[in-house]
């Protein structure tokens, strides 16, 4: 009887060890609320509405959890013209003595408010496709192009990280051949804040996915 009780315990702990070590845990608490409109030439497919709402609950827990927090801080970026930027809506920071963009400063800037509102602009961009879609400083209307938007492989997942792609841009970090020349860095992704910020979502998600968290 006295070892069927230490088992019992035993397998409770293991049990409690395993459902705190899966669930993300929140050091914020952000609201991703985003609609769409639709280009009267571009298409989405017909689950479009369901899949986008996923994407928004998928960024909220993202940029919500400890996981982004502490993958963000590991990050440095080039500044991109961001500490010349005459926009209002963000603060700059900015290392004064290298010149560059510590990762919490990006953090701090992305997680600024706690409810995020975007509208996403589907269009078709005909043959191109070369880029998913584009977002302007400040301005929370993004542009999504529809060629990519098919329901195969997670479309949620690539949707949440084309989103945080261009969020960063609203917050106010721009790509390579986008800045004047004495900001260049030579199209490196890794110094680039909107790959960056993708990527870490992306690698997120991934590992949620794998662990069934979501
Ligand atoms: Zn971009």
């Amino acid at each position: 009887m006295k070892k069927l009780t230490w088992l019992l315990l035993v397998i409770m702990v293991l049990i409690a060890i395993n459902i705190f070590a899966i669930r993300p845990k929140n050091v914020a608490n952000i609201r991703f609320k985003i609609s769409f409109t639709v280009d009267e030439k571009a298409t989405v497919p017909s689950q479009f509405a369901d899949t986008l709402k996923k994407a928004e609950q998928l960024l909220s827990k993202v940029f919500s959890s400890s996981e982004f927090k502490e993958a963000m801080y590991k990050q440095n970026y080039n500044d991109s013209a961001y500490s010349k930027s005459k926009k209002k809506c963000f603060d700059i920071v900015f290392d004064q003595s290298t010149g560059r963009i510590p990762g919490k400063a990006v953090y701090d800037n992305l997680l600024a408010d706690n409810e995020i509102n975007l509208v996403i602009n589907i269009k078709n961009n005909g043959d191109k496709k070369g880029t998913m879609g584009s977002s302007n400083a400040c301005n929370y209307s993004i542009t999504t192009y529809d060629y990519w938007l098919v329901e195969k492989g997670e479309l949620a997942q690539r949707l949440a990280r084309h989103i945080a792609h261009e969020f960063t841009h609203v917050r106010g970090y721009r790509h390579d051949n986008k800045v004047e020349k004495a900001y260049k860095w030579g199209h490196k992704p890794e110094e680039d804040p909107a790959y960056g910020v993708g990527s870490v979502v992306g690698e997120i998600l991934r590992d949620w996915s794998k662990k069934g968290i979501i």
